[in-house]
């Protein structure tokens, strides 16, 4: 059945060695998400996995298409989503191998599509109206919650909170930008981040961000600058245990029925002019 209540947005080392995974192609008013979806039973619960650069890492953060991604995983049943992703240190003490569950955002991204409510037609002819979505706190309380938890069973000591900010990209921050990052009350700096969890908002999905720390920024560290192969290093030795936390958090999170965080209820009281799918 092609079905799927969790959603996990990450790289193949999360889902190459589970057993009977299905590949699905997905199309969305949008156009293609990443890659297909890929579907299994983990911890006795049905995931689905996006590769959110496709496989084979093609695809540059500023050119994902998030709108297909998250479109695409709700369109499956998704309603809860666990988005990892390796970020750089803002802080001295937020070095390689830390686990951050960040409970706020920044967005510093310039050229993305971020809403669904941007007032063009889609494919079938309805308009979506203009919508303000609340989104004061960027991710699912409850999430956070698991994926803490999660962690500690694991020995692995998450710090509990801080801000992501999102940049552009593909280029890493100058000292000057990643100084004053850190100046504004940042903790780690990523480049998919954002617009992922406002979208995910717009859909009425809990989304939470799990960041691992795969060097320090250009303005936290006194050597040449963040480099390529300092980061697939780092995240090569941490994501074995990044996989265990969030297979334990996709077990621990709550049946679709029984959330009872806000995160599905933004838009309570606004007409949204489409159909979600
Ligand atoms: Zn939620």
């Amino acid at each position: 059945m092609v079905n799927a209540e969790i959603g996990v947005i990450g790289g193949s080392g999360f889902y190459s060695f589970l057993e009977d995974v299905t590949e699905v192609q997905v199309d969305t008013p949008y156009g293609s998400p990443s890659d297909s979806l890929f579907l299994g039973e983990l911890a006795g619960r049905r995931v689905a996995f996006l590769p959110r650069h496709g496989r084979g890492h093609h695809l540059p953060p500023h050119r994902i298409n998030y709108r297909a991604n998250l479109w695409a995983l709700r369109s499956v049943g998704v309603r809860q989503v666990l988005g990892p992703c390796a970020v750089g240190g803002l802080r001295e003490e937020y070095g390689p191998g830390t686990l951050l569950v960040p409970d706020q955002l920044v967005d510093r991204t310039k050229a993305r599509a971020q809403t669904y409510f941007d007032g063009l037609p889609l494919p079938d002819g309805t308009i979506p109206n203009v919508v303000h979505t609340t989104f004061a706190d960027p991710y699912c309380p409850n999430g956070r919650k698991v994926a803490l938890a999660a962690a500690d069973g694991r020995g692995w000591q998450a710090v509990d909170g801080g801000t992501m900010v999102v940049i552009e990209g593909p280029r890493f921050s100058t000292r000057a930008e990643s100084r004053w990052h850190a100046a504004m009350g940042g903790s780690v700096v990523g480049m998919t981040g954002h617009p992922e969890a406002v979208l995910a908002r717009e859909l009425g999905l809990c989304y939470t961000s799990l960041t691992l720390v795969t060097d320090l920024d250009a303005g936290a560290e006194t050597g040449e600058g963040v480099s390529h192969t300092e980061v697939l290093k780092v995240f090569g030795e941490n994501v074995a245990r990044l996989r265990e936390v969030l297979f334990d958090a996709v077990g621990a999170l709550p049946a679709a029925e029984d959330r009872d965080c806000l995160c599905g209820h933004a838009h309570d009281g606004w007409e949204l002019g489409i159909e979600l799918p």
